[in-house]
């Protein structure tokens, strides 16, 4: 059975004392009132608090933990930069690579994401990889083969073993932040037309079991029907997930 996974991107927000209590609030309504036996939850705070949220999590099997970034080099000379191995150290599972933000303000491009994916994967990190197109290709309906050529470009790069470690995050752009969900048809659609490209380039089973996650104003009004559609595995949650209360809602969902 595929995973479900929930992920929360707390993005540049929150101080030390603010994620410490909000976490200690995720995890405590995750205990105390999500039933479902097959979904992964995981927060994604700024670096700087990854390490005292590893602890704080530590005992709660459902919880997980991610960072937003990692860096495509090993170690070195690399001022700002945190490398895998690093996340590694601390208790970090998964990173988030591609997001639209990092790819529009800091240029990242196909080879770079690639290479990020590389080394995350390298320190047994699964990279959770996030595409989807800006709103003029969805006006001129280019949406289908331009979420697949990002897939092309990287992903399918990756051996079969790397890949299986993948998670996918489609994000339409034009829905991210901007309170305008991709209707359910609309994530549907695009989820099993990513799902038909990754059959494409691995096997058919390989993307079957692959966890697609749908992100862009996902809020506990909208998520039941996106995470009823077939081809939703869960979501990618930005503003909701910064609020406990809406990002369990959102989690009991499914
Ligand atoms: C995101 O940035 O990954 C995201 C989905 O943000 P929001 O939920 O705020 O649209």
């Amino acid at each position: 059975m595929r995973k479900n996974i929930v992920a929360g991107n707390w993005k540049m927000n929150k101080t030390y004392q603010d994620a410490q209590a909000l976490v200690s609030e995720i995890d405590n309504m995750v205990r105390d009132e999500v039933t479902h036996e097959n979904v992964e939850v995981i927060v994604t705070p700024p670096f700087p608090f990854l390490n005292s949220i590893s602890k704080l999590i530590q005992g709660n099997s459902r919880m997980h933990l991610a960072a937003q970034d990692v860096s495509a080099h090993e170690s070195g000379a690399y001022t700002g930069e945190v490398s895998a191995a690093m996340l590694k150290s601390v208790g970090v599972e998964y990173v988030l690579v591609g997001h639209s933000e990092r790819r529009q303000y800091h240029h990242e491009d196909a080879d770079l994401l690639l290479k990020k994916m590389k080394a995350a994967l390298a320190q047994g990190i699964k990279p959770i990889f996030c595409c989807g197109e800006p709103l003029e290709v969805r006006e001129a309906e280019d949406h289908f083969k331009y979420v697949a050529q990002q897939l092309r470009e990287t992903v399918a790069h990756l051996s079969n073993e790397e890949f299986d470690q993948v998670v996918i995050a489609y994000e339409p752009i034009w829905a991210i932040g901007t309170g305008k969900t991709a209707s359910s048809a609309q994530a549907q659609e695009m989820h099993a037309s990513i799902r038909e490209e990754l059959s494409s380039i691995f096997d058919a089973q390989a993307a079957y079991n692959k966890t697609i996650l749908y992100g862009g104003s996902a809020n506990p009004g909208n998520a039941k029907e996106l995470f009823s559609q077939p081809d939703v595995d869960g979501g990618l949650i930005g503003g909701a997930s910064l609020k406990s209360r809406d990002f369990t809602d959102i989690i009991k969902s499914f």
